[in-house]
């Protein structure tokens, strides 16, 4: 068994984020010796909108996290909330009374913990404060050295594993991951008392946004968790999110009603985000996973839930490759076939949902308006198809597609109506 202080591990990660620490576990899980790099010490925030969808509660669940939040109430079910179109149509749906929510709203400062903690409990091995900078193949053994700027210790191990967020300087340096990342987002809490939130969570789309949007959601301290997502294609770029993030608490007529008057603010914090997928994910011995690989659905900003798919099909990639002593990068591949068909190809068709809604921002008032009629049911199949529990494509199912193309029409012609009657 390889241990910190010798030997070579099978795999090393570098970052213990939602993708490096899930990835870990599942590693440990299956036996297979583990190393993790984290240039932090836990307990560390981490810039989120704290959004926990469906598809990341499997994992949870299956960690045994999710229970343990839960039990120490620490997590938030979003069971009052809802969206604000960009022309003000209001929808707040209440699935309190159902078994299941879509989102639960967990700080990363407290889940971020829980994560790494479940891998050591596998059985994984933790170096926190290390910043990694260096990493060679040594391609006659077959194994990767790598190593800190503070003249600390060299590990070595069969594979490596780059999990180091969205600005990923190792996967820039690796040559998989080129440019910087296409948009951002800031964050910032409001402390419980001070806002007048009545709801768990809300999606809001200023006009001048779209197809950014900004997010309200209530944490189980009583926090609130307010972000502005720039999504490039619309009005509005990464440049410009310092004065959108304060304007909109200001000035949104429904996002400042719901923060109040007086709100004790957190200093806007920001971080970028990457999202499409890489085009290529892999290499000799070497898997790139979460942020790092892009993994971020374009429309919505969101990518925990895929960081947790894509470190679990690369754990069982690895797993295999070492069955069959082959871990070179034809191997590999099969990772980013993988988690392109599972989710990765969704991201083309939310690249076209993005210009849909900036074409036609009547699309998303025609979802607020049929919700208001249609109810729960109609609100709760957007949100599965939104964070990724089903397919982009889902929205082209009858029962979807009808009613938002009947209401599309029917505003077009209420506005037209409205704009001849006032000239
Ligand atoms: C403002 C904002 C709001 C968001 N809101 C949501 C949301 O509500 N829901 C959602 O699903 N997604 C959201 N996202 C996206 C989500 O935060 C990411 O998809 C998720 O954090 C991906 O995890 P990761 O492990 O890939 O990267 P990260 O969480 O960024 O983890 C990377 C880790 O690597 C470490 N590291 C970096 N470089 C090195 C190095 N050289 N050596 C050692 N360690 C290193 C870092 O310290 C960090 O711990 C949001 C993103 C932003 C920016």
């Amino acid at each position: 068994m390889a241990t910190i202080n010798d030997d070579v591990f099978d795999v090393c990660i570098v970052g213990a984020g939602i993708a490096g620490s899930t990835c870990a576990y599942y590693l440990a899980e299956k036996g297979i010796q583990t190393l993790v790099l984290e240039k932090k010490k836990f307990p560390r925030d981490k810039i989120c909108g704290d959004a926990i969808t469906e598809r990341a509660q499997i994992h949870l669940n299956h960690m045994g996290v999710l229970q343990e939040i839960i039990a120490e109430k620490k997590g938030n079910w979003a069971a009052l909330g809802g969206l604000v179109s960009p022309s003000g149509i209001e929808y707040y749906g209440d699935s309190s009374k159902e078994q299941e929510h879509l989102v639960i709203a967990i700080k990363r400062k407290i889940l971020d913990e829980k994560l790494i903690q479940a891998a050591i409990k596998q059985g994984a091995n933790l170096v926190e404060n290390y910043t990694v900078t260096e990493t060679t193949f040594l391609e006659e053994k077959g194994i990767w050295s790598i190593t800190c700027d503070k003249n600390k210790k060299e590990y070595k191990a069969r594979v490596l594993i780059v999990a180091d967020g969205a600005a990923s300087h190792l996967g820039r340096k690796l040559g998989l991951v080129d440019g910087p990342p296409q948009a951002t987002c800031s964050r910032a809490y409001i402390e419980s008392g001070s806002h007048q939130f009545p709801y768990d969570g809300v999606c809001y789309y200023p006009p001048k946004l779209v197809p950014g949007y900004c997010a309200l959601f209530k944490e189980a301290d009583g926090d609130v968790v307010y972000c502005c997502y720039i999504i490039p294609g619309g009005e509005c770029d990464t440049s410009h999110l310092t004065e959108l993030h304060h304007k909109f608490i200001k000035e949104d007529p429904f996002i400042s009603k719901a923060i109040g008057s007086n709100p004790k603010l957190e200093k806007m914090k920001a971080a970028p985000i990457r999202f499409g997928g890489i085009p290529r994910s892999y290499g000799n011995h070497l898997l790139i996973i979460g942020d790092a690989a892009g993994q971020i659905d374009p429309v919505t900003g969101e990518g925990i839930q895929y960081a947790m798919d894509a470190a679990e099909i690369a754990a069982k990639t690895i797993q295999n490759g070492m069955k069959r002593n082959n871990l070179g990068e034809r191997f590999l591949k099969q990772y980013h076939r993988k988690w392109m068909k599972s989710f990765g190809r969704d991201f083309k068709w939310s690249q076209r949902m993005v210009k849909v809604c900036v074409k036609y921002p009547i699309f998303l008032d025609a979802f607020a308006s049929v919700s208001k009629r249609k109810g729960d049911k109609f609100m709760t199949e957007w949100g599965k198809i939104m964070t990724g529990s089903k397919t982009k494509i889902s929205f082209f199912m009858p029962k979807l597609a009808f009613p938002l193309a009947f209401e599309t029409l029917r505003l077009r012609r209420k506005r037209k109506k409205h704009a001849k009657d006032a000239k």
